[in-house]
């Protein structure tokens, strides 16, 4: 035991938990990295925190400064918890379609907030335009831009990874996960790969995605919907460049779902629905490379972050999950 010298330090090193149901089922290990142990309960403190140490460094980001950032949440939640750890203002762009509790958590951290509607990358209503505008408009301002800012993945190539590794002694077949911003996909393949070539990473796309599509056929192409937050993308980022992809699954929300309930009912952990997409892309890695591996993924964010809508039945049932 061992005392934490600030809040800051407790950001990573975050815990490996063997998942007893998805293990059971395919006669793997799988594991899940416990970001929600992180102290803004999400895997997008590491990111948040790479990103302000990174324009500290550059010099873009000065003493009484603004970060400004357009996230579907767990971003904000980490730069603004950063931002109050080293003294800095947070204003944070979000799409109205985001849960509650995320909304909350920003506003009580101190988070000036701004929420904007529901709209594709093309219109300049979107929320990463307006974060970027904002910021260009705001004295000593800095736009944390995490979806093109290459220290979002650097943080997990140096982070994560390297824990995964640590944490599996260096016995690891293969690694999935989604994408929203793509840095967690791309640093932690990119940080296990430089380690051991021979780890297959596999891409756990949701339905109104476009990655699965560039990834198997080399065009991007998005097919339905999916209520999960934090993931679904449609374009190569700049994190996601040279991410090194072996496979790709695309994977229903209802698949996600019921991985999420088994993970409550049997096991006790409460988690979101990107979470659950990525458990159900680790079965399906843990299918397609056979029994007997060592597979990790990602438990991105807590579930009581999602009390009013994935766990509350009316709102899933108005969903239809
Ligand atoms: N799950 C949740 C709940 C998230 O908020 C995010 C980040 N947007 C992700 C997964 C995806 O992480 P990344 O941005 O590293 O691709």
């Amino acid at each position: 035991m061992h005392i934490i010298p600030d809040t800051l330090a407790l950001i990573g090193n975050t815990p490996l938990v063997r998942l007893k149901g998805p293990s059971e089922e395919t006669g793997c290990d799988i594991f899940g990295k416990c970001e929600f142990a992180n102290p803004g309960a999400s895997v997008k403190d590491r990111a948040a925190l790479f990103i302000v140490e990174d324009a500290e460094a550059r010099g873009a980001l000065r003493p009484g400064g603004t970060i400004v950032e357009g996230t579907a949440g767990n971003t904000g939640i980490g730069l603004a918890l950063v931002a109050n750890a080293k003294g800095y203002r947070t204003i944070i762009v979000m799409p109205e379609t985001q849960s509650r509790e995320k909304m909350d958590t920003l506003r009580a951290l101190g988070a000036e907030l701004v929420l904007v509607p529901a709209a594709p990358y093309s219109s300049p209503c979107h929320f990463v335009h307006t974060s970027r505008r904002i910021a260009e408009e705001t004295e000593n301002a800095v736009w944390a831009n995490q979806f093109d800012n290459i220290a979002n993945r650097r943080a997990h190539i140096v982070g994560t990874a390297e824990e995964i590794w640590a944490q599996m002694e260096g016995r690891i077949d293969g690694f999935t996960c989604a994408v929203g911003t793509g840095g967690t996909l791309a640093g932690v393949g990119l940080g296990l790969k430089a380690r051991d070539e021979g780890v297959c990473i596999a891409l756990s796309d949701p339905h109104g995605a476009a990655l699965y599509d560039y990834y198997a056929h080399g065009e991007l192409k998005a097919e339905g919907s999916s209520v999960a937050e934090g993931i679904g993308q449609g374009r190569i980022t700049a994190n996601l460049e040279g991410a090194p992809v072996d496979t790709q699954f695309r994977i229903a929300d209802g698949e996600g779902w019921h991985w999420v309930r088994r993970l409550l009912d049997e096991e006790g952990l409460c988690l979101g629905l990107s979470s659950g997409i990525n458990v159900a892309g680790a079965v399906a890695l843990a299918r397609q490379l056979g029994p007997g591996k060592r597979i990790a993924t990602i438990l991105c964010d807590t579930g009581f972050r999602y009390l009013s809508t994935l766990h509350d039945p009316a709102w899933r049932a108005a969903k239809g999950l």
